[in-house]
């Protein structure tokens, strides 16, 4: 295709991170293609070819099931200033400004990400140092480092993702910013946080990205509640339960295994959603309406930083709904949790929470072992469960009252 664009007398370059994953020898995700050519003219030489954008005009190539994104070279007027957001005409304008190669190259975010390769002689066209930082394994961002983190917060972000991704270190004078400006974060649309979040987490290296995101302290920008429970020990143990799930997830990734945002994020969002059901327990509250409640208060503070659409919280609470239910093993219940169509999520939960001793490591693995055994035998763990439930019941009954909860 880049060659169709060539034929037609326009300049055709790959970029961006399709490139600099094919130099480090990585798989790249998708490829952006670069040009001289203006959307218009894109369109002309591709039938198969949609116009989208309204701030950024970009041109959807689509081949069968995959879109190649052309974007025509942009020039070098700053990035949108807050002021200059409202004035609606003015912005539309100036961000379709078009530029050279060379330009282009400059408003683009780290040197490594500005590299262009030109399929007409296939030389790689670097502007800004970006292959000698590639060799050295350096993530450095184009013009002063601060100015662009304030330009566009999100950059902050990229910065961690990279290098987590890439195994490079951050420059010098772009990390010493990190530090500071973590609060432009709240600026950001929730729900393109939540896009760079999942980014962050589902791309096989969450745990880095976590640790560095902590290192920076852009984490608690991202998930204060979460930050804060992390800051407390427990029973002078550190937590450990979101760093298990992360490196599960990077396992489940790397094994080409699904990952889901519900998932993450209920990982995420476990401890301060433990914390407040813990509170309601002991003040009385019955487990299943205090899991109801701290779920739903810990969503809805979290939806202020990061938007969550509902499609991933329903599945969310109910993974925290169903922790619960694990504890009760008699009878017909075992069989009905099994059928519940968040069991497997649910259960995936409860071993993370025995690996980081949590939950009751025996428990986890009674559930392991429903699971694969033939049915008579499944019968008989229910069975010897039930009976042994009846008299635990039995003599808390008589040795305790009630709860105000039970009741
Ligand atoms: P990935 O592997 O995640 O796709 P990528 O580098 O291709 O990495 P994209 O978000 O697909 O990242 O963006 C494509 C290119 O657009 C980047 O390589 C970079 O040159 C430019 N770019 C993206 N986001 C920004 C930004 N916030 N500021 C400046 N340039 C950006
Ligand atoms: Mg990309």
């Amino acid at each position: 295709m880049l060659y169709r664009l060539n034929n037609a007398g326009y300049q055709a370059h790959l970029v961006g991170g399709g490139v600099r994953d094919l130099l480090l020898g990585l798989e790249p995700k998708d490829f952006d293609v670069a040009t001289d050519a203006s959307p218009e003219q894109v369109r002309s030489v591709f039938r198969n070819c949609r116009l989208i954008g309204r701030r950024f005009r970009l041109a959807h190539v689509h081949f069968g099931h995959e879109i190649i994104e052309v974007a025509t070279f942009r020039g070098m007027q700053e990035d949108a200033s807050p002021s200059d957001m409202d004035a609606t005409n003015g912005m539309l304008m100036r961000d379709n400004t078009y530029g050279t190669i060379e330009e282009d190259a400059l408003r683009r975010d780290f040197t490594v990400n500005a590299l262009y390769y030109n399929v007409a002689d296939f030389s790689v066209i670097d502007y800004t140092g970006g292959l000698a930082d590639l060799e050295n394994g350096v993530l450095r961002l184009l013009g002063d480092p601060a100015t662009r983190y304030r330009e566009d917060p999100v950059r902050m972000l990229r910065a961690v993702r990279f290098a987590a991704k890439l195994g490079f270190r951050i420059d010098p004078a772009c990390e010493a910013p990190l530090l500071d400006l973590g609060f432009l974060l709240r600026s950001v649309p929730a729900a393109r946080l939540f896009e760079e979040i999942l980014k962050l987490f589902m791309s096989g290296t969450a745990v880095q990205a976590f640790e560095k995101l902590r290192h920076y302290n852009l984490f608690a920008e991202l998930f204060p509640e979460t930050d804060d429970c992390l800051a407390h020990e427990e029973q002078q143990f550190p937590i450990t339960f979101v760093v298990r799930g992360l490196h599960n997830t990077d396992l489940r990734v790397r094994e080409g295994k699904p990952v889901t945002p519900a998932f993450l994020f209920a990982v995420l969002l476990w401890e301060p959603v433990r914390r407040l059901f813990e509170q309601l327990v002991a003040s009385g509250v019955h487990y299943s309406i205090a899991m109801q409640q701290s779920g739903g208060e810990v969503i809805a503070r979290q939806i202020a930083q990061s938007s969550i659409p509902r499609r991933f919280s329903m599945p969310m609470r109910e993974i925290w709904q169903l922790q619960h239910r694990f504890e009760q093993r008699g009878g017909k219940r075992v069989k009905r949790l099994m059928a519940h169509p968040r069991f497997r999520a649910a259960y995936d939960f409860l071993v993370l929470r025995a690996e980081a001793g949590e939950a009751d490591a025996a428990l986890a693995q009674w559930w392991t072992d429903i699971q694969e055994a033939q049915p008579e035998i499944q019968n008989q763990l229910i069975n010897k469960e039930s009976a042994a439930t009846g008299r635990r019941r039995r003599r808390r009954r008589r040795s305790k009252p009630i709860s105000p909860g039970e009741a």
